[in-house]
Order: structure tokens, then sequence, then C-alpha cells
């Protein structure tokens, strides 16, 4: 079974002249293990598109999967759950707590949803995405690049089903923004991580090895990416 699948999503939002159709039929599997890049003009859906395949937004009609759990009639609570066990985010914007460390920051998750910390694996985590030192290191003594490092640690630490990855490189210059995709693309490939990541930046993209392209609410292109393929 894939990590995440939409079945002939659609979702409407507002009703009569403010009706806008932001999916329109999407079917789309994310199998485990794969770097899939989501692209499309703005306003084309990609957003809408991850925030209904992690649960953040409820859909019009269809289905939605992460691994064997069906979305579609969790309820809020059953969501709030899937959202802290299931599913990992890497947003724009970084989003670390400014009073934690990093080290605080990349526990954080696992100490919402209760869960005990699998030691060997967070020194695994920490040791591949090379933040040495700078662990005790509160966000604001941090560079962009490592925040977003520490995010990439946070999102990884709680073995997500998969982890959604929404502009990731937004903040960050070209070549942070490769350092911090060459570093997801390891993960993909060292820890059979699924990664779905939605941008507009073309640059980031070809660090995936699946590009799905949406445009106005429609799959339009879904290609494997051959220059990604066999990089690692
Ligand atoms: P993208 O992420 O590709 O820029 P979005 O998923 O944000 O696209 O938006 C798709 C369409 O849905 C756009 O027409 C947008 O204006 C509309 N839309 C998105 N969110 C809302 C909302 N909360 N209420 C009404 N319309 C929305
Ligand atoms: P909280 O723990 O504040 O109640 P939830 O349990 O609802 O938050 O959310 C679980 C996960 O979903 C968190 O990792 C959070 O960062 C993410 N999340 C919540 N709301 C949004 C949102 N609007 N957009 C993106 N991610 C979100």
């Amino acid at each position: 079974e894939p990590a995440a699948r939409a079945a002939d999503v659609w979702k409407v939002y507002g009703e009569g002249e403010a009706r806008v159709s932001a999916l329109r039929g999407v079917s789309v599997e994310f199998a485990r293990g794969r770097f899939t890049a989501i692209m499309g003009p703005s306003g084309s859906g990609k957003s809408t598109l991850m925030h209904c395949l992690a649960g953040l937004d409820s859909v019009t009609r269809g289905e939605v999967y992460i691994g064997a759990t069906k979305l579609t009639g969790l309820g809020d609570a059953g969501l709030t759950k899937l959202r802290r066990t299931q599913v990992g985010f890497i947003f724009q914007q970084f989003n670390l707590l400014p009073t934690l460390t990093a080290h605080e920051n990349i526990l954080l998750p696992l100490a919402i949803a209760g869960r005990k910390v699998d030691k060997e694996w967070f020194r695994t985590v920490i040791d591949a995405v090379g933040l040495g030192d700078r662990l005790d290191h509160r966000p604001a003594q941090l560079s962009g690049g490592q925040q977003q490092r520490v995010a990439c640690a946070r999102a990884l630490v709680s073995k997500p089903e998969v982890i959604f990855a929404d502009e990731p490189t937004g903040n960050l210059d070209s070549r942070t923004g490769a350092e911090v995709l060459g570093f997801l693309r390891q993960s993909v490939h060292d820890f059979g991580q699924t990664i779905v990541m939605v941008t507009h930046d073309a640059n980031a993209a070809s660090h995936a090895d699946r590009v799905v392209f949406l445009a106005d609410g429609q799959i339009v292109h879904d290609m494997a990416n051959p220059t990604a393929d066999g990089v690692l």
C-alpha cells in the first residue's frame, strides 16, 4: 500500500458566487520511500492538496489515506492523533519554538504525543542532519539553513508515514536550500522516508525523484525525474 493516497478528491470552497473548486477529481498515490515534488502555478491547488492529504483540511468528495488509515470520517480527535503520530511537517518559516533549544525542538512532537524517544534513532537522525555541537543552541543562534535542518530532524524523529514539506527552501538562499534538499533526499535514500514537497521552484523540484504538476485543480503532468535518480 502507498504511504499516502488521494482517490478522486474534490475540494470546494465557498458557495454561490464565491464557490471555488480548488481540487477537481485528483487521484494520486505516493509510494513508500519516494521523494515527490508537487508543482504548479499559484492558485492551482497545491496547498489544498497537501492540507487534504495531511488531514489539516477535509475533502468535499473522494477519499484520502495515510498508509492504511482512511482520513474521511476520522473526526477531529482522530485527525489530530493521525497528524501527531503518522505525519511530519516542514514549513517555509521553519516553525521552531524560540525558547527551546534545537534538541528540545526536535523532541517536542514526541513529547506532545506522549511517545518515548528511541535514543538510537534520535542519534542516527542527529548524526545525519549534521548539527554537531549546535544542538543546545536556540533558533535565534542558528542560521536559516541550520534551523531548517532542525525542522527536518524534528519531522524525521517520529518516523512518520510521510513528511509534507511546504516550500521548505522558500526562505533559504539557493546553496543552503540545495543542502537542505540534499539532506531530505538522503533521508529518502538511507531511511526509506516518504516525502511530499510542495514548491514552485523548479530548482527545488529537481531534487525530487518524481514531479506532479497541478493546474486549475487537476493533475496535468506526472513524471519521474531522471536527473534525480541514482544521484546518491
Ligand atoms: P496553491 O497552493 O497552488 O497556490 P491553493 O491550494 O492555495 O493553491 O488554492 C487553490 C484555489 O483555492 C485558489 O483559487 C484559492 O483562491 C482557493 N482557496 C484556497 N484556500 C481557500 C479558502 N480557505 N477559502 C476559499 N478559497 C480558497
Ligand atoms: P496542536 O498540537 O497545536 O493541537 P495539531 O495536533 O492540530 O496541533 O497539529 C499537529 C501537527 O500539524 C503539528 O505538527 C502542526 O505543526 C501541524 N499543523 C497544525 N495546523 C497546521 C496548519 N494550519 N498548517 C500546517 N500544519 C499544521
